[in-house]
């Protein structure tokens, strides 16, 4: 038997927004293909290709609801996972190279495979920048973090290091003084990034202290043993190191949405993440997003599966709306291609339809083949004598 190809629903993504979203769209009996990422669990890569997602490479997740006591970040996408394979979701390893968006089906490619769908959801998420010393992938989730709302608790009464100097690292660190009795923001310059009114809150924190033209240059600590102890800084301008004594470690130089695959296909702001509208609908219709990869505000688990949610259903009404209109133009194509047709027949059928401008754009090539086929059988007016089928709309 040949191998599946084509796919009503394609999911790029299984973090929590692929995830939520394949299993709505397998609930809907939409038998969706979710294409996982290709490293292997647990790993923060750089392309952000990691099945799982972000969650995989944290530890307790505490305010995910319906786990009064927490539950571990791989352990969730594993329980995401199985419900969405129990429900007729088809999973792939594997990172998706390009995607050719400018046609129908869309085209999606994994290695050396292309498969085909009807609807894309785009959940490829965001990936954290991290400092790329291997002491601060060891000691993640054990000390070291990248996100202040989702690790600040855990910090109750104890000293701090975030490194940054933007607007995430003002944030952060203002949001961490809720929790810690002391918070050292480390920036690389002599002066922040971060907007006026984020310095000034920053500023005016008494638990806030600066150490300015400085880098993190290793972690310290054991994560079987109470996780991080300490950093050690170095002074970019002196070459000097200095051993620093903290309980925790928030990196806070900000995320990279994982949408390059989309770049001069899709519309993105400025800083690359999808643009949305209307729900998840993108600029291209039957192409949906969700999760982080088009949320540069809220950036959290459970928000990444309600867009999940949203893009399932909106996609699946797509698919409900549009999809009969295009069997009819089939249908269509096949009466041509067979018996004897009236003119008139394809006419009524044709106006009968009243496709929106999305429907013709999803019909447009079954159009463009019926359009070929009509002229064949009826050659345009000026041999004829009489008015051409008005199919050139469907174009
Ligand atoms: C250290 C850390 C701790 C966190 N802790 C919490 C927490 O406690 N609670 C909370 O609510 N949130 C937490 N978050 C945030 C949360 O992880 C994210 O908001 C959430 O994972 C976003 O889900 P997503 O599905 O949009 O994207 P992601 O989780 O980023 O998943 C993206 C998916 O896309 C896939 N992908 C990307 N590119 C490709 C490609 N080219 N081909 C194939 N697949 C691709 C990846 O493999 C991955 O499966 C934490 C984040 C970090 C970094």
């Amino acid at each position: 038997m040949d191998k599946k190809s084509h796919y009503r629903v394609i999911i790029l993504g299984s973090g929590a927004a692929g995830l939520t979203a394949a299993i709505y769209a397998a609930r809907a009996n939409l038998k969706p293909l979710v294409i996982e990422g290709s490293q292997p669990g647990g790993q923060l890569t750089i392309t952000g290709s990691q099945p799982g997602g972000q969650l995989t490479i944290t530890t307790d997740v505490e305010n995910y609801p319906g786990f009064p006591k927490g539950i571990m970040g791989p352990d969730l996408m594993e329980e995401f996972k199985k419900q969405a394979v129990r429900f007729g979701t088809e999973t792939l390893f594997g990172e998706v190279t390009s995607v050719n968006l400018k046609q129908r089906p869309f085209q999606v490619t994994v290695g050396k495979e292309t498969y085909t769908c009807d609807t894309l959801i785009i959940a490829s998420g965001a990936t954290a920048k991290l400092l790329g010393i291997e002491s601060e992938m060891k000691l993640m989730g054990h000390g070291v973090s990248a996100c202040a709302t989702c690790d600040g608790f855990f910090f109750k009464d104890r000293e701090l290091v975030v490194v940054g100097g933007g607007d995430t690292a003002m944030e952060e660190a203002t949001f961490l003084t809720k929790f810690a009795t002391k918070v050292t923001i480390v920036h690389r310059r002599d002066k922040l990034r971060a907007s006026k009114i984020m310095q000034d809150r920053a500023e005016k924190n008494p638990k806030i202290s600066f150490v300015w033209d400085t880098v993190v240059e290793e972690v310290y600590g054991d994560p079987k043993a109470g996780g991080v102890t300490g950093v050690r800084f170095k002074n970019v301008k002196t070459g000097k190191t200095e051993d620093f004594k903290c309980d925790g470690l928030f990196i806070a130089i900000g995320h990279e949405p994982n949408s390059k695959l989309f770049v001069g296909q899709l519309e993105l702001n400025p800083s690359g993440y999808i643009l949305t509208h209307d729900g998840t609908k993108t600029n291209i219709s039957g192409v949906f997003a969700c999760g982080d990869v088009q949320d540069h505000v809220y950036r959290q688990a459970v928000t990444a599966a309600g867009t999940g949610c949203m893009a399932a259903i909106d996609a699946e009404r797509f698919l409900e709306e549009a999809g009969p209109k295009v069997i009819k133009l089939q249908r269509l194509v096949k009466i041509e291609h067979g018996e004897r047709s009236e003119n008139r027949q394809g006419n009524d059928f044709l106006s009968d339809l009243q496709l929106s401008d999305a429907q013709l754009r999803i019909a447009d090539p079954v159009g463009r083949h019926l359009q070929q086929v009509l002229e064949q059988r009826n050659p345009p007016a000026r041999d004829r004598g009489h008015v051409p089928l008005p199919i050139a709309h469907v174009s």
